[in-house]
């Protein structure tokens, strides 16, 4: 099949490259000019593992191009995907739809035939409608069928979320778009990927759905965390034993610094917002935003209480600085309060990311970057462990304790334990569990 791909960001440079190496023809639209002309070097403008090789594998085969407009590939593709940014909107917190509603007439001017246009960023519920009373009522010449795709990959695993999905849902209740949607999916067969079929505005809510329960577990645990430590008992023997329950299990409860990212609190935020809408509050989900948006400056607060009621005038080295390990991104990225926290109560930070410190530039204050943990930690009055990617998971404390001004660790991801850590004369602050000072 012939698609394109509008929108070359995390989902859709991802979504296209692994369609390609299903064998359609992809091109891959974006306005930013900077990121086809480094795609068009070969350079892959994101952090995703696995995703260059895909990418140079593909345009070797000549599966796969890249263009900055979209008239020429539109107007021969079988099947347009959307796969722009629906950030929140300034102000209200409803998704900004400015960018799906601005390419959705684009490709209308453009198509030639039948074709399918699929909308694989997160939209809400009655988006799809909006779209096909677009194209009706201002090209009403064009032959187009409007479907639901959301996308479930995680950043970090996109390739093998992609290629191995739980399930693929489908919004679409037309028969040709459903033709042709299988046929996008049926190299996937062969790993019995479910797609799953339902009405297009089903389908748009399932996305918001699954995002908010997952960022709902996610809080729930951080909760139970909160209580473990003034009680005395440890989240991660909690959340194991809960987990084991099949009816719960074991995903998404690990305690930490408060979901961010690029998905969960837009999503929560235009969930809650839609609801409202239609006078159907979701008190859950207001809650969990409510809950999470706190825990991120509390976790600024755990970290100045660690250094005992006062980081004025010390130096705190931040460990990881992207909302995750295995990407760049940083949208949304606890790190972004937490060292705010710390900057506001007269810290001077230094932090290193692997791979996050050129994106984080001018979302954070004055910090001093540096080029590896033990750079960072020299000197310092606290290390702060924000982000768990692999190479923080084996400090090497005897190192650090020779090098650090005061011997204290707060590890915001449970990496490591008290007793593993005070060995080395660290005091150890973790989340829900037992720390010693
Ligand atoms: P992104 O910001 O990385 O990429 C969006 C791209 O679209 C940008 O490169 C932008 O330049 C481009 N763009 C905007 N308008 C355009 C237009 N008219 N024509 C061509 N290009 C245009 O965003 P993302 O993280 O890939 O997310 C895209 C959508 O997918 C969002 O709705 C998001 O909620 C959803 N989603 C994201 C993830 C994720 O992990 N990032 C997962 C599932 C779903």
């Amino acid at each position: 099949m012939r698609i394109v791909m509008i929108g070359s960001g995390y989902v859709g440079l991802v979504s296209g490259a692994c369609l390609a190496d299903f064998g359609h023809h992809i091109t891959c639209v974006d306005k930013s000019e900077a990121k086809i002309d480094a795609l068009e070097r070969g350079e892959v403008p994101i952090f995703e593992p696995g995703l260059d090789a895909i990418i140079e594998h593909n345009r070797a085969a000549g599966r796969l191009d890249f263009s900055k407009k979209l008239a020429a590939p539109v107007a021969a593709a079988d099947a347009v995907f959307i796969a722009v940014g629906t950030p929140s909107r300034r102000g209200d917190g409803h998704a900004d739809l400015s960018y799906v509603y601005a390419a959705a007439r684009e490709i209308a001017a453009a198509v030639t035939g039948f074709t399918v246009v699929v909308t694989k960023s997160t939209v809400p519920v009655g988006t799809g409608d909006e779209i096909e009373r677009i194209f009706r009522e201002e090209f009403p010449s064009k032959d187009i069928a409007v479907v639901s795709n959301p996308e479930f990959l995680r950043e970090g695993a996109a390739i093998t979320d992609f290629k191995r999905p739980d399930r693929i849902v489908i919004g679409t209740e037309d028969a040709r778009a459903t033709e042709a949607m299988r046929e996008v999916y049926r190299p996937l067969y062969l790993n019995e990927a479910p797609l799953y079929f339902c009405e297009r505005r089903t389908s748009e809510l399932i996305k918001y759905a699954a995002n908010a329960f997952l960022a709902m577990k996610i809080t729930f645990i951080n909760e139970i965390a909160d209580l473990c430590e003034q009680i005395g008992a440890d989240v991660q023997k909690v959340a194991k034993g809960i987990g084991m329950d099949k009816r719960i299990g074991d995903k998404f409860l690990h305690a930490g610094p408060g979901y961010g990212g690029s998905c969960f609190p837009k999503d929560t935020l235009a969930l809650v917002k839609t609801a409202q809408d239609y006078d159907s509050p979701m008190r859950l989900i207001e809650t969990t935003v409510a809950i999470n948006d706190n825990r991120k400056r509390a976790m600024g607060r755990k970290v100045i209480t660690a250094c005992g009621g006062s980081v004025r005038g010390k130096k705190i080295a931040v460990l990881g600085l992207t909302f995750k390990p295995n990407t760049d991104d940083m949208r949304d990225a606890p790190s972004i309060t937490i060292v705010q926290a710390l900057l506001d109560g007269g810290a001077t930070v230094h932090a290193y990311d692997p791979e996050g410190m050129e994106a984080s530039k001018g979302m954070l204050g004055p910090v001093i970057y540096g080029k590896d943990p033990y750079e960072i930690a020299e000197d310092s009055d606290a290390i702060v462990l924000v982000t768990e990617w692999d190479e923080f998971r084996a400090l090497d404390f005897k190192r650090l304790k020779t090098t650090v001004k005061t011997p204290t660790i707060v590890d915001l991801r449970n990496v490591y334990s008290a007793a593993e850590v005070s060995r080395h004369g660290f005091s150890y602050f973790a989340v829900g569990k037992k720390s010693s000072a």
